[in-house]
């Protein structure tokens, strides 16, 4: 447990607040608010305990280069309607003229800072540029679980310096993979989809070597299936991961950890909405098809499985469910996640996204709003962002 904002003296002071704000933007327009919405609480407790809070987020990968495409400047237009309050935009993230917008601040107010990643010194975590972010305040709030992974200098270097607490969102993270991850109830299980291998290797060991049932779908499981002898035609299958197959049905086996994988898939000549579509058994996909979906046994069998679980991590889509056509076996397995009577725990980027058009985020145990820090989380791996901010 990380010491909370009810640690930290925050009427009148200037605080802080690094929050996750990278939404996906299509044209300068915000296409899912979720991030912000997550915020929300955060900012309307300090708010009303009289912080001046100093907002401080990146957005996409401008590389130490300002990249007006990438300003924060629609994050607080967005924000600012959500809690109904001004929030005023700063030209940059440090120097005179942002510390001077600091010290106008009144008990309440909101400031925006530029995006931290238009300087170089954000994600190299530069001494000078963490420090003349912390001279703009008197403490900090880590509260962006997504970008914990990252020794930036907003998530390290800053509550290297100043008094620092966890954020709601961060404590809310790390309460539910820690249940998660630390004494599961079991059955314990893992479902594991999404495109490439090579991705989530440790994520696919950890997992083998804990849960009692580790199920496999999408590109990851055709990747498994061929490396199984199975013949995939042109499906998706990533080369040169037989090691990592072998090590995974390994550890599995020692740990007498269940791995499904499907036996039946949805193929089609490609991943397009109007293709004509069949669905084979694995050992009968023609060489001209791809496997782009599992298939209805497999779902029921997967759905079965989930029904009597009692710890679920959920990672990374069993199809390609962005098109229409094959996102039956994602929209099923969502459901099933929302009727298992186990906590579930739902992370990732594309796995959130199919949770929330769904809408069925509120039967979720917890949906992680940070993919790639919750899949370091749960191989166990220690997350700077995190480790920095001191216990309860
Ligand atoms: P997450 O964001 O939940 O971690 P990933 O980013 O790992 O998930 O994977 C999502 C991507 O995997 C999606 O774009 C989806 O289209 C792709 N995918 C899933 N199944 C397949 C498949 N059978 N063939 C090709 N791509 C797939
Ligand atoms: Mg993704």
């Amino acid at each position: 447990m990380k010491r909370g904002i009810d640690h930290l003296e925050v009427g009148g002071q200037s605080v802080f607040v690094r929050v996750d704000a990278n939404v996906p933007l299509v044209d300068g327009r915000i296409r899912d608010d979720t991030r912000l919405r997550a915020v929300q609480p955060t900012l309307n407790a300090l708010r009303a305990r009289g912080a001046r809070v100093i907002l401080g987020a990146h957005l996409g990968r401008p590389r130490g280069h300002v990249d007006r495409t990438l300003s924060m400047a629609p994050v607080a237009t967005c924000l600012s309607g959500l809690l109904g309050v001004e929030i005023s935009m700063a030209p940059d993230s440090v120097g005179p003229d942002v510390s001077a917008l600091v010290r106008g601040l009144r008990d309440g107010e909101i400031l925006m800072l530029e995006n931290l990643r238009f300087h170089p010194g954000e994600e190299r975590n530069e001494p000078e540029f963490a420090t003349s972010l912390a001279n703009l305040a008197d403490c900090y709030i880590g509260d962006a679980f997504g970008a914990a992974h990252r020794a930036h200098a907003s998530t390290v270097g800053v509550p290297g310096i100043l008094p620092s607490v966890a954020g709601p969102l961060m404590c809310a993270e790390v309460e539910a993979l820690e249940r998660a991850t630390g004494q599961p109830d079991r059955p314990y299980v893992a479902v594991l989809g999404g495109g490439k291998t090579s991705d989530k290797i440790g994520v696919l060991e950890q997992l083998a070597s804990v849960v009692d049932v580790l199920m496999l779908g999408g590109g990851l499981a055709n990747t498994f299936l061929k490396n199984f002898g199975h013949h995939m035609g042109r499906s998706l299958v990533e080369p040169g991961q037989s090691a990592v197959v072998a090590a995974v049905r390994e550890i599995a086996k020692k740990s007498s950890c269940r791995l499904m994988l499907p036996t039946d898939v949805l193929v089609a000549a490609s991943p397009v909405d109007d293709a004509s579509v069949a669905v084979v058994e694995v050992d009968a996909i023609p060489c001209d098809q791809m496997a782009l979906d599992i298939g209805p046994d497999t779902s029921a069998m997967y759905t079965q499985v989930l029904g009597s679980a009692r710890t679920v991590i959920w990672n990374g889509p069993v199809g390609v469910y962005e098109r229409a056509a094959f996102a039956k076996g994602t929209r099923a397995l969502v459901r099933a996640l929302a009727d298992s009577p186990g906590f579930v725990v739902a992370a990732g980027g594309d796995a959130a996204a199919a949770v929330q058009t769904a809408g069925l985020a509120h039967r979720m145990g917890h949906l992680s709003t940070g993919g790639g820090a919750a899949l370091e989380f749960i191989e166990g791996r220690d997350l700077p962002g995190l480790a920095v901010l001191p216990d309860a």
